[in-house]
C-alpha cells in the first residue's frame, strides 16, 4: 500500500515537519515525524498546503534492475575466501601468517589496515580474504541474502581434531553451497596427528583427495609459517576450477563487509565489489542509506580511485552506518539513489510500525 513518512512529505512540499504534524493533529490524526501515513491522509494534508499527492507506485526494481551480462562481458575474478574452524584451532594465526607472508614482506612500507577484508597477491594472481573469521559473520551475511564467499578454508588443529564448531562450520558451508578446503594446522606440534583429522573429517563427509575424495587438505603450521604458499596455490587452483567470473565494465554492485562510525571520518564501510567497477564520485544506495563515494582506500590504507570485482575497499561518504551484508548499488545519479533509499526507509518504518501495532494490540487483548 502507498504510504509516505511525515518527514518526507514535509520535505517534498518544502514545509516544516512541525507544520505537517499540526495539520495532521487538526484532522484528528496522530502524527510524529517518523510516522508513515497512508495515501488518503497524505492527500488531505497536502491539500492544506495546496499540493496534490500522486501515486507513484514506486518499485525499486524499476531503478535497480540491470541487463544480464553477455558471456563475452565476463572476465575472471579473484576468489573470495572465508576462514572458519573451531576456537583456538588457528584461524587468526592463519590470517596473520597469510598477511605477513603475502602483504607486508612484499610491499615495503605498506601497512595493512583492518578493514574486514584483504587482498593478497601470488605471482600476479589474487585472493580476497574476509578478515572476520567465525560463523557469526558468515551466518549474518547469509541471513541478509548476501553470498560473498566463494571458498571456505576450514582450519582444524592436528592435535585436537574435529570439534563442535568444526562440524558447525561444515554444516554452514554445505548449507550455503560453498566448497570447503581444509587446512590441517599445528603440524609443528609433537602430538599432531593429521591422519586422525582426515579420518574424522571423512566421517563428516569430507573425504581427502588422496583417499579418492574431492576435498583438498593441506598440512600447515600457521605459527611456523609452513605450508602457507601451498595452501594459497590450492585456493587458486580451486578458484580456477570454479571459473569465477564477473563483468568489470558496468556500474558496481557489492556488499558491506564491515561498517563503523569513525570519529574523524564519519560513517565508514568496507565494500566488497562483486560486479562492475566502483569509482570515486559514484552515487550509490547502500541498505537504507545513499550518497556519493567521497574517497576509497584499499586494505593497505592507500587511496584508490577504482575497484573491480572481488576487490575490497573502504568507502567514505555514507549518510549512515549500514549493516554487514547490506547491498551496495551504484546508480546513475544521487537523485535516483535517494529515491531508492527513501523507499527502503519507508518500508523499514512501515514494518516497524506494523510490528509495534501488533505488539500493542496483543498486549491489549492480553489484558481483556
Ligand atoms: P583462533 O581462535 O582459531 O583464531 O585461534 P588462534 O589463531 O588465536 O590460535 C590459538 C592458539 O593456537 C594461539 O596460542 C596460537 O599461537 C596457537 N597456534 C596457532 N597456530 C599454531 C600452529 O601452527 N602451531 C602451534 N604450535 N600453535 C599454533
Ligand atoms: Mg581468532
Amino acid at each position: 500500500d502507498e504510504a509516505i513518512t511525515v518527514a518526507n512529505l514535509a520535505r517534498q512540499m518544502g514545509v516544516k515537519a512541525t507544520e505537517v504534524i499540526k495539520k495532521l493533529l487538526a484532522l484528528g490524526l496522530p502524527a510524529n515525524i517518523n510516522q508513515a501515513i497512508d495515501f488518503d491522509a497524505a492527500a488531505l494534508v497536502a491539500a492544506e498546503f495546496d499540493y496534490e499527492v500522486e501515486k507513484a507506485g514506486f518499485e525499486e526494481e524499476d531503478i535497480l534492475q540491470t541487463v544480464e551480462d553477455r558471456p563475452e562481458d565476463l572476465q575472471p575474478r579473484p576468489p573470495v575466501v572465508t576462514v572458519m574452524g573451531h576456537v583456538d584451532h588457528g584461524k587468526t594465526s592463519l590470517l596473520d601468517a597469510i598477511r605477513h607472508t603475502r602483504v607486508i614482506d612484499q610491499e615495503a612500507g605498506g601497512i595493512t589496515q583492518h578493514i574486514g577484508a584483504y587482498f593478497v597477491e601470488l605471482d600476479g594472481r589474487h585472493i580476497t580474504f574476509l578478515d572476520t573469521p567465525g560463523h557469526e559473520a558468515f551466518t549474518a551475511m547469509r541471513a541478509r541474502g548476501a553470498k560473498v564467499t566463494d571458498i571456505v578454508i576450514l582450519v582444524v588443529a592436528a592435535d585436537d581434531g574435529v570439534m563442535q564448531q568444526t562440524v558447525e562450520a561444515i554444516n554452514h558451508s554445505k548449507a550455503a553451497g560453498v566448497p570447503i578446503m581444509v587446512a590441517i594446522n599445528k603440524i609443528d606440534k609433537p602430538n599432531a596427528n593429521p591422519d586422525r583429522v582426515k579420518r574424522e573429517l571423512s566421517e563428516h563427509g569430507l573425504l581427502p583427495e588422496e583417499w579418492g575424495g574431492d576435498v583438498t587438505m593441506v598440512e600447515i603450521s600457521a605459527k611456523k609459517k609452513m605450508g602457507i604458499e601451498e595452501l594459497l596455490e590450492m585456493v587458486l587452483l580451486q578458484a580456477e576450477l570454479m571459473e569465477l567470473k564477473a563483468n568489470p565494465n558496468k556500474p558496481a554492485r557489492g556488499r558491506v563487509i564491515e561498517a563503523k562510525l569513525d570519529k574523524g571520518r564519519g560513517p565508514v564501510a568496507t565494500i566488497l565489489v562483486q560486479e562492475g567497477t566502483l569509482r570515486e564520485g559514484n552515487a550509490y544506495v547502500c541498505g537504507t542509506y545513499f550518497g556519493r563515494v567521497r574517497s576509497m582506500f584499499n586494505d593497505k590504507g592507500q587511496k584508490v580511485t577504482a575497484a573491480g570485482p572481488s576487490v575490497p575497499v573502504e568507502v567514505i561518504g555514507l549518510s549512515g552506518v549500514p549493516n554487514a551484508g547490506d547491498d551496495f548499488v551504484v546508480l546513475a545519479d544521487e537523485k535516483q539513489a535517494k529515491l531508492v533509499a527513501e523507499h527502503r526507509q519507508l518500508k523499514a518504518r512501515e514494518k516497524e510500525l506494523s510490528r509495534t501495532t501488533k505488539v500493542t494490540l496483543e498486549k491489549l487483548y492480553g489484558q481483556i
